[in-house]
């Protein structure tokens, strides 16, 4: 066999993806290569910066090198990218994983923002009751590249003249529970000599509560949003049985308070309103009480709907009900616009139960990229 063939035989479970690499790891590999150690960043810009999916574009490497690096890596990249597009301009994204798993990311346009919505896990370690990612389980965690993957996905895809202004850490999975992944992501997301240099101030990770881990957020520099949803333990333990029970609305709460803020940073939580579960005017004082003297603003988010789903989704003056008591209790509160419903791309409609279609057989105007 020849030295040709023998090369191009090679499994590709062999080879290297250099997306998986951080700049430890591809200082590492250029080492073993015998190349300068500058050999690394200039590879995480091409992946990163100009997100070329062959080696052989990576122009200030040699011929010679970049021969070298074909026989020995490969770039690894999400697959079959199909974007919903909802009558609002929101779009959803599901693209392949290397084990054939979908991830699903959503961009939201609304005034001067883009605001992309990241996954972290695909399902879900968690079981809260009103989210249709909960009733998926974990299929698994996703690696820092996956997360990152996602951003270089939607960027090639955007419209001309279009620019993502800000991450959000709140499609499928729990963050925290997948910490060490999401941490590596956040890191090349925000490196500025080789990776995207986006701004952790337009970064916001959105938990279920766990409450332990809450310090590690404010190390990574981005905003934190907590996904509160009840005002009584009792309510809490019957919304999210799995994070509640670990970690109660007291200890929860008591973590928060301990958080640290930077200047002019300040918390956010989350509120699901769920028609006569959530939403009564004893929840909304109760709620006051709860984070009364709290840095923070409230977001509420009506219950978006799922097949199969016993909740419903309050009328629109029940909302502006609940708001007001928060408004009169001096809380900053905003209603969040419903977006990307008709492609179940709304908050808790992401993922799908065994037996639903393949989305590309959806009654969707799904187009395909
Ligand atoms: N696990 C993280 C991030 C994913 S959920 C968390 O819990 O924060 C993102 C947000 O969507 C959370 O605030 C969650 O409470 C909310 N959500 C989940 N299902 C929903 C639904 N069906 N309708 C409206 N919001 C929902």
């Amino acid at each position: 066999m020849s030295m040709r063939t023998r090369r191009r035989a090679a499994p590709r479970a062999a080879l290297t993806n250099l997306l998986e690499l951080d700049l430890d790891a591809a200082e590492r590999f250029v080492r073993d290569l015998g190349w300068p150690r500058y050999r690394a960043q200039q590879i995480l810009r091409w992946l990163h910066r100009r997100r070329v999916r062959d080696i052989q574009r990576m122009t200030d490497l040699s011929e010679a090198e970049r021969a070298r690096l074909g026989t020995i890596a490969r770039i690894g990249r999400l697959e079959d990218c199909q974007i919903l597009r909802s009558v609002d301009g929101t779009r959803k994204y599901l693209a392949r994983l290397e084990d054939k798993l979908l991830v699903e990311s959503v961009l939201i346009p609304d005034a001067d923002r883009l605001t992309l919505c990241l996954s972290t896990q695909v399902g879900c370690t968690l079981d809260c009751s009103f989210c249709l990612t909960g009733k998926m389980g974990l299929r698994r965690n996703l690696k820092a590249h996956e997360i990152v993957d996602q951003v270089l996905t939607v960027q090639d895809r955007l419209e001309a003249g279009e620019r993502v202004t800000n991450l959000v850490l709140m499609g499928m999975g729990e963050p925290l529970a997948n910490l060490e992944a999401v941490s590596d992501a956040i890191a090349r997301l925000t490196n500025s000599s080789w990776g995207l240099g986006i701004s952790a101030r337009r970064i916001t990770l959105s938990t279920a509560g766990v409450a332990p881990r809450l310090k590690h957020v404010a190390a990574l520099g981005v905003n934190l949003a907590v996904s509160l949803n009840a005002t009584t333990n009792e309510q809490r333990d019957r919304l999210m049985p799995a994070v509640n029970r670990v970690y109660p609305l007291v200890e929860l709460l008591a973590a928060c308070r301990d958080y640290v803020l930077l200047p002019r940073q300040r918390l956010t939580f989350e509120y699901v309103l769920l028609a006569g579960v959530n939403d009564t005017e004893q929840d909304a004082k109760r709620l006051t009480k709860l984070l009364n003297g709290m840095r923070c603003k409230v977001n509420l988010i009506p219950f978006n709907e799922f097949p199969g789903t016993p909740f419903t989704r309050p009328t629109d003056s029940a909302v502006l009900r609940f708001q007001s008591v928060l408004r009169r209790a001096g809380l900053d509160v905003f209603v969040r616009k419903t977006k990307g419903r008709d492609v179940l791309g709304a908050c808790g409609q992401l993922g799908r139960l065994a037996g639903d279609p393949e989305p590309a057989l959806l009654t969707l105007a799904g187009t395909s990229c």
